[in-house]
């Protein structure tokens, strides 16, 4: 089996787009497995109230569950928040609860609340994991600005549809806000293309013009729209290991191989 390269040390990635139900979630979860699946030891953080990467990768919780709110909130060891994924190795996750739709407002009176994530953070020694995923809510709350402050790379998953663009220039406002008051080291380091349909006109006119917009950051790869990535969830699975041969797990492989294999010297240029 093929290893992919790990990077010299933790790449924490932000998977943002303010827009919902573009493939932040179903990045986030594929890419995690897929890098773990090669050699790459990974953590995923789930930032979203909804909790769907927990379920996606099999986290079972109750209302008593501790999750990441409570590392955020109440100050809990991030470590012994991070639970094994199931069936797949070198995976962590730590869950999100329903506790965390309060956060945003919480955080709000707690002393450095923009950056009580990446305190959190160095819970970890830097060369114990090589990715933290961190999947974020759909908005541009308090919440996603603690996921821009602790990491150093954005991923922008943008669907293949009508207003692909839409809200995309207020994301890249607010990162540039958070770079220039919080946290200099932050770029947006990748675009993937989702849900792509090859049959439509539209959605290779949409991947063209974000391929003019951003240039090298978009990855080759482009996800296509596939039953069996939607259908893995339900069953607590990501589609890598729901259905390997399909052509979504078959796309998930190959944006991450692009991710593990990609320039490093790609970040920081933007
Ligand atoms: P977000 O996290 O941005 O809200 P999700 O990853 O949850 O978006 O995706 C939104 C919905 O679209 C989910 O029901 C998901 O299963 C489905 N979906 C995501 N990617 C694909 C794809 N490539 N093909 C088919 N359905 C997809
Ligand atoms: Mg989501």
């Amino acid at each position: 089996d093929e290893t992919w390269p790990r990077p010299g040390r933790c790449r924490i990635m932000s998977v943002a787009n303010q827009k919902g139900g573009v493939g932040k979630t179903t990045t986030t979860v594929n890419l995690a497995v897929a890098l773990a699946m090669h050699g790459n030891r990974v953590l995923v953080v789930d930032l979203d109230p909804q909790g769907n990467a927990s379920t996606a990768l099999g986290m079972e919780r109750t209302s008593e569950s501790r999750s990441i709110y409570h590392c955020l909130v109440e100050d809990e060891d991030l470590r012994e928040l991070a639970r094994p994924v199931p069936d797949v190795p070198n995976l962590w996750c730590v869950p999100a609860t329903i506790d965390l739709a309060g956060a945003e407002i919480e955080l709000v009176s707690l002393v450095a609340r923009e950056s009580r994530l990446k305190r959190a953070f160095s819970a970890y020694d830097y060369d114990e994991l090589d990715y933290i995923l961190i999947d974020c809510p759909p908005s541009l709350g308090l919440l996603t600005v603690n996921a821009m402050v602790a990491c150093e790379e954005v991923l922008i998953p943008i669907q293949c549809e009508y207003y692909a663009l839409e809200g995309v220039g207020q994301l890249l406002r607010n990162i540039d806000l958070v770079k220039s008051h919080l946290n200099p080291e932050l770029a947006i380091s990748t675009i993937l293309l989702t849900m792509y349909d090859g049959r439509t006109r539209l959605a290779s006119q949409v991947a063209e013009e974000v391929r003019g917009h951003f240039d090298d950051l978009v990855l080759k790869t482009m996800i296509p729209r596939s039953v069996r990535v939607s259908e893995a969830p339900s069953y607590g699975q990501s589609v890598m290991t729901y259905d390997p041969a399909s052509t979504g797990a078959v796309a998930y492989l190959d944006a991450g191989r692009e991710l593990a294999f990609r320039a490093q010297n790609l970040v920081g240029n933007r």
